[in-house]
């Protein structure tokens, strides 16, 4: 079958290679000149199944609105995004009623934990290198309430076979030597040996590969215009480089695929959440974390990446704004001396890449994975903060409804319409 991608990110990537081994000739379609280039390119590069509780959990609603107007505050309100949130805006809030917000971390456990599993299996069996990193994740927290409040929410992982460990002073510094500058200010931490870690970029460009060997074509520097919709098939997509045509065509445009399925009647209720990074050549230094640390204070975290460091993190609903605002990034750089002050002396200005990216942020945490109510069209978007961790997972499960194969977890609770 002919099937027509609409986006080269790490969802739309890993689609085109589940996709093409399965058989189907496949296009994609990027604006940008290689894969990868917006969302998917710095991000934390955290594959953490451990963080499957949505951001909307009890009480968001007054942890939003006490954001608004205060630049560094991890999360970020700005008032002109007010409009673009009303319909979705209420859905996200009920969606943080305990009842549904447990629910909603089980349903993105599941997604992740399956796809950590299958991304474990391509990196073996293709023989592809991430600067991958497989010795689980850090949590650090500076006061004990947080710090318990996280491992009685941890307990929801249990049944999905995942571990953790909560650890405090000498025993947090075993797991994560590199925090010994910052223990006395730490209540302490929990570590999840399950989780990993790797260069988003990295995979999405060897996995674009991999779909190339197998057939896939990838059309860089074609911008999407319009989806060209008769009665209800799609019947081609305009683009600056013209029509083109398939048999089923799948939006993984991030943050983009709403306003591009708006245009011919489909809600697709996701909005973008603005995070930043900066990666930081490590310059010989040697004292830096062996895996990922998550400082919840600063909602943000540090991954060692190969020869770099990487700081990511905060949120801010300002539309499909992707500037660079100063006040943001300082919230990078004061997480990075923070913790790490030893780094001061190796640390060169001129060498930091700074970045933002659009997370697509779906109503109750786990992307929309499916059929929509036109014929031909199927999605796989909204993966929010962990569209790394959940990319192996949700495109075997798009294949496998494409293929009428049973997936692994149920559609349904994926589906766009659940
Ligand atoms: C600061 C930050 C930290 C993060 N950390 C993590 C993490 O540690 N772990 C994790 O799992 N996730 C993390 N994420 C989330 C993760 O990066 C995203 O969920 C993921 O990249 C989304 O991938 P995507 O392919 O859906 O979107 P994208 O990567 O944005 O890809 C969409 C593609 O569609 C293309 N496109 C859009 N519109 C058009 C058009 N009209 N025509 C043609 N092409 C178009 C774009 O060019 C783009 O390449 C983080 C995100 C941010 C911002």
């Amino acid at each position: 079958m002919k099937i027509i991608i609409i986006g080269a990110g790490v969802i739309g990537s890993t689609t085109a290679y589940y996709l093409a081994k399965s058989g189907h000739d496949i296009e994609v379609i990027d604006r940008q000149e290689g894969p990868a280039l917006e969302t998917s390119f710095a991000n934390a590069g955290m594959l953490t199944p451990s963080m499957a509780d949505p951001w909307n959990a009890p009480g968001i609603f007054k942890t939003l609105v006490s954001t608004i107007g205060n630049p560094h505050s991890p999360f970020l309100l700005r008032l002109k995004a007010l409009p673009s949130l009303l319909g979705w805006g209420v859905s996200f809030l009920n969606n943080s009623r305990e009842k549904l917000y447990i629910e909603n971390i089980h349903r993105s456990a599941d997604l992740s934990w399956y796809s950590v599993k299958l991304l474990d299996e391509l990196r073996k069996k293709l023989n592809i290198k991430y600067d991958q990193i497989t010795t689980g994740s850090i949590k650090v927290f500076r006061d004990m309430e947080s710090l318990e409040k996280l491992a009685r929410l941890s307990e929801h992982l249990i049944p999905h076979g995942m571990t953790y460990e909560v650890l405090k002073g000498n025993d947090l510094l075993k797991a994560e030597p590199s925090l010994e500058p910052v223990i006395d200010k730490l209540a302490g931490g929990v570590h999840f040996p399950d989780d990993q870690a790797g260069n988003a970029y990295k995979f999405t460009c060897e996995i674009e590969k991999e779909a190339m060997k197998l057939g896939a074509k990838f059309n860089y520097g074609v911008r999407v215009e319009k989806i060209i919709k008769k009665h209800n098939d799609i019947s081609a997509v305009r683009t600056s480089a013209g029509d083109m045509t398939a048999d089923k065509y799948i939006l993984c445009a991030g943050s983009y695929s709403t306003p591009l399925a708006k245009s011919i009647g489909i809600n697709i209720p996701v909005r973008p959440a603005k995070g930043y990074s900066i990666t930081v050549p490590l310059n010989g230094w040697n004292g830096g974390p062996r895996m990922p640390i998550i400082d919840d204070g600063f909602r943000a975290a540090i991954s060692p990446l190969g020869d770099v460091l990487r700081i990511a993190g905060t949120a801010e609903f300002s539309g499909l704004d992707q500037s660079l605002t100063s006040d943001r990034l300082a919230n990078m750089y004061d997480l990075l001396s923070e913790i790490y002050p030893d780094f001061a002396p190796y640390f060169d200005k001129d060498k930091v890449t700074e970045w933002a990216g659009l997370r697509p942020i779906s109503v109750d945490g786990s992307p929309y994975l499916g059929k929509t109510d036109v014929a031909n069209l199927l999605v796989n978007t909204g993966h929010g903060p962990l569209g790394w961790t959940m990319a192996a997972g949700s495109a075997k499960m798009l294949t496998d409804i494409i293929d009428g194969n049973e997936p692994a977890l149920d559609p349904k609770k994926y589906s766009l319409n659940r």
